[in-house]
């Protein structure tokens, strides 16, 4: 069940000029996380400073980090992207997109995202598929620890998403893979002619149902209230689609089965009695959490975990820039995350020249032979 979805071309395909490094060591997509990867190869050899210093480092390569590292890369910048081990974000497990400007077809959420990283690479975009381990914002240059190499950069771009929420359920966590899944983009193949769930009621799971009908026999929506939060089009598509059930005011509670999903515990939320019903397969799309956990001790978050962001892209430290879903829980948009990152990359160019002019000015009016620096 770790196989691409249909359609998925593979970023490891993008071919950009100089840089082999960023295009040949595409893991395989898994966001069904059913069993985490090991730890991959650097896909760049991080020995030289040359190599571990970056004018502007970009944490994410969803469209906000990708975005940004477009614009910092034709502003010369020659940028560093830790895209994370599994890289792309959240477009990665999205099927079509319908509202990203220029796609009148609509495009899959995968070749958009290829399509951004090549456009990244082909400007200069160096791009390491870790994780990062650490960062330490205390002085400049930042120190970014990922796969065991710590990266320094003159200014950081955070863009590290969000991340799909669960349910916490036991035996949720112990069928993940094995019939529970976060993603109906990539595994929703796996189900043709099965009875399915979605659990939830926004966007997401309007859209996760609406895919699954092109696989499953039937697909039953389950929200714990009477009505969804999602948009008005997507509701009005899934409340008539034939394939399409709807269980209002009920909640999982419990999944069902041994080896694979059998069933699950459903329990009505407005008089608690509980039901079993046969299913063989349950997609989760409650919602997304920030993926600020790294960045804690450093950058200020809010009640919901995400960073705080003040003047437009700035965090309360001078030289880290913050864009996307990370700090985003209103518009959490494809479009409006990549132009987040455009603004980052823009703002962080224009930081640095400020910096560079200042070191230039105090170096003037140093006496000769007194070293300046401003980083
Ligand atoms: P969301 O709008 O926050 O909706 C989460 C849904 O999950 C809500 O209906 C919520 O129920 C339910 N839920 C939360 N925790 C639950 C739990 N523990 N058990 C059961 N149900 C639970 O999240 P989303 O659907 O991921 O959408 C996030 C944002 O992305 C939205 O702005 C959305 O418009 C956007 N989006 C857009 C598209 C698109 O345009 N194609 C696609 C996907 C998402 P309650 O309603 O009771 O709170």
């Amino acid at each position: 069940m770790d196989e691409q979805q249909p359609g998925f071309k593979g970023l490891n395909m993008i071919d950009g000029p100089g840089d082999a490094e960023a295009t040949t060591t595409m893991a395989p997509i898994a966001p069904m996380a059913m069993e985490q990867p090991e730890a991959a190869p650097p896909t760049t050899s991080a020995s030289s400073d040359s190599g571990t210093h970056a004018r502007v480092l970009i944490i994410g390569s969803g469209p906000a980090g990708l975005t940004a590292a477009i614009y910092a890369a034709r502003a010369d910048l020659e940028p560093v992207v830790i895209a994370g081990f599994i890289p792309g974000g959240q477009l990665m497990i999205t099927s079509d997109v319908e509202n990203y400007p220029g796609f009148p077809d609509g495009i899959q959420g995968p070749e958009l995202m290829a399509a951004m990283r090549a456009q990244a690479v082909r400007f200069g975009t160096r791009i390491h598929d870790l994780d990062i381990e650490s960062v330490d914002f205390s002085s400049r240059p930042f120190k970014v620890t990922a796969g065991g190499t710590t990266f320094t950069a003159d200014a950081v771009i955070v863009a590290t998403g969000a991340s799909a929420i669960w349910l916490e359920l036991e035996n949720e966590t112990r069928l993940r893979g094995r019939g529970v899944s976060a993603c109906a983009t990539c595994d929703g193949f796996f189900f043709r002619d099965k009875k399915v769930a979605v659990v939830g009621g926004g966007d997401s799971a309007l859209e996760e149902a609406l895919f699954l009908t092109k696989f499953a026999s039937e697909v039953v929506l389950i929200h714990r209230r009477d009505e969804f939060r999602g948009s008005r089009i997507m509701r009005r598509r899934a409340e008539k689609h034939p394939k399409i059930s709807i269980q209002w005011n009920s909640q999982v509670v419990d999944v069902l089965g041994q080896e694979k999903i059998e069933g699950l515990r459903i329990k009505d939320t407005q008089t608690g009695v509980e039901r079993e019903e046969p299913m063989e397969g349950l997609f989760v799309a409650i919602g997304h959490k920030p993926n600020t956990d790294v960045f804690k001790d450093w950058l200020e978050t809010d009640k919901k975990g995400y960073l705080v962001v003040t003047d437009h892209t700035l965090s309360g430290i001078e030289g880290v820039f913050l864009a996307g879903d990370v700090h985003d829980h209103r518009y959490r948009q494809a479009v409006t995350a990549a132009g987040d990152g455009c603004k980052a990359a823009i703002d962080a160019e224009r930081w640095l020249e400020a910096q560079a002019a200042e070191a230039g000015e105090q170096a003037a009016a140093a006496p000769a032979g007194e070293a300046v620096s401003v980083a």
